[in-house]
């Protein structure tokens, strides 16, 4: 349980410095010792500073099997598989939601249940028998949304323990492809301390192909993680294409490749998007995986509680996420099926 106190970066960092220190290593080695932990950045979507030693891969046992897959065209089209025949409200940002306590009068001749309001900043409400909350946990953190009455205790803490870091992307579209087209990734380690490490040090490969119609073109995708994913965030992404370019030509000049200028580039800024606040969650430093139970646990009569962070075996991915909703589509249609027998559904 130590080891839950601990940070599983500055432990790392302090081993490889003692072995540095008896075995003289070379240069290249500390540099790809670096890229490493940029990538482990990468996977955790935060520092590693940050991140618990002895929980950080509590998940790990329960890793479904299998390659990981790209899809086509971008997971959007799950999405919106999925979300065909539900009515969407675009532009209605919650702000507020309140929810009854639990009742005890239960039974035939109990009171109708009170139900869930929910407040958005347009000044829409909307009243049902419950609600799911699926925002991120980092507007949880930030409070944008508030609870009536607070959430409990529990909750709270849940909230404020786990961590949601940040990993961000810039995506440059090119004339036609210059890269090698036989590779998914490719990686670029560099003098890189704790600081720089993470600033596209890795490459995803997504253009169309005869084969594969990953997007509409020649993309290329380079990740930023750590420390320089916040430095990236902070300076409000700026120079980002040039410092891009720069890096794809000391790689593919140095081989007799030009690299042409890019056609477009965007910026996924995840920490500073007001309906995120971050990436994806992880277990920092004094949390533990109870934490996405607690985060899990429905609260009062009819209001519950859905996404990635409540997932404690597959948290930070896209099928967490998925079977969250599940799980919570379960324990809804349940309530609501008790509800209804005892003729106190309130609408
Ligand atoms: C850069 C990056 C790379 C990733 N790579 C992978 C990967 O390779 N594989 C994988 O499985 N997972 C990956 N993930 C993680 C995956 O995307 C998330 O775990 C998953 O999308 C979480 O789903 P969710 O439903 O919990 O939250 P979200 O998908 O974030 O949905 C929350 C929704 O709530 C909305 N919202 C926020 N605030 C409000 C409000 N106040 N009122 C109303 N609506 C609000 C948001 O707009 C959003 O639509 C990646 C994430 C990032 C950021």
């Amino acid at each position: 349980h130590g080891a839950d106190h601990l940070s599983l970066g500055r432990e790392l960092e302090r081993t490889w410095a003692e072995k540095a220190r008896a075995g003289n290593k070379p240069q290249m080695e500390t540099d790809l010792f670096n890229w490493h932990l940029a990538n482990l950045e990468f996977a955790n979507a935060d520092r590693l500073e940050v991140l618990s030693l002895g929980q950080w891969d509590q998940d790990d046992p329960y890793d479904f099997d299998g390659d990981h897959v790209w899809l086509p065209g971008g997971n959007v089209r799950l999405v919106s598989a999925m979300a065909r025949e539900l009515p969407i409200f675009y532009g209605h940002a919650v702000t507020h939601v309140e929810y009854p306590a639990p009742r005890s009068d239960e039974g035939p001749n109990g009171l109708a249940h009170e139900g869930v309001v929910v407040t958005c900043k347009n000044g829409r409400e909307f009243r049902a028998d419950a609600a799911l909350v699926t925002v991120p946990l980092g507007v949880l953190k930030k409070g944008s949304v508030s609870f009536e009455p607070p959430l409990p205790e529990r909750k709270s803490r849940a909230i404020n323990a786990l961590g949601f870091g940040v990993l961000d992307k810039v995506i440059l579209l090119f004339p036609k492809p210059f890269w090698d087209m036989s590779v998914d990734t490719f990686g670029y380690v560099t003098r890189g301390d704790r600081d720089r490490r993470g600033r596209y040090f890795m490459f995803y490969n997504y253009a169309k192909t005869e084969e594969h119609h990953l997007s509409g073109g020649a993309v290329l995708i380079a990740l930023v993680s750590g420390e320089a994913a916040l430095e990236f965030e902070r300076s409000g992404a700026a120079n980002v294409v040039a410092e891009t370019m720069t890096v794809l030509r000391r790689i593919y000049e140095r081989r007799g490749v030009t690299v042409p200028d890019p056609i477009d580039s965007k910026c996924a800024c995840w920490g500073t998007d007001e309906f995120a606040y971050g990436s994806y969650s992880n277990i920092s430093v004094g949390a533990t995986g109870e934490d996405y139970d607690a985060l899990a646990e429905p609260v009062g009569d009819g209001l519950y509680f859905a996404g990635e962070a409540t997932m404690r075996r597959h948290p930070a991915t896209m099928h967490g996420a998925f079977l969250s909703g599940m799980r919570e589509a379960a324990r809804i249609s349940e309530r609501m099926r008790e509800l209804n027998k005892a003729g106190r559904l309130a609408s």
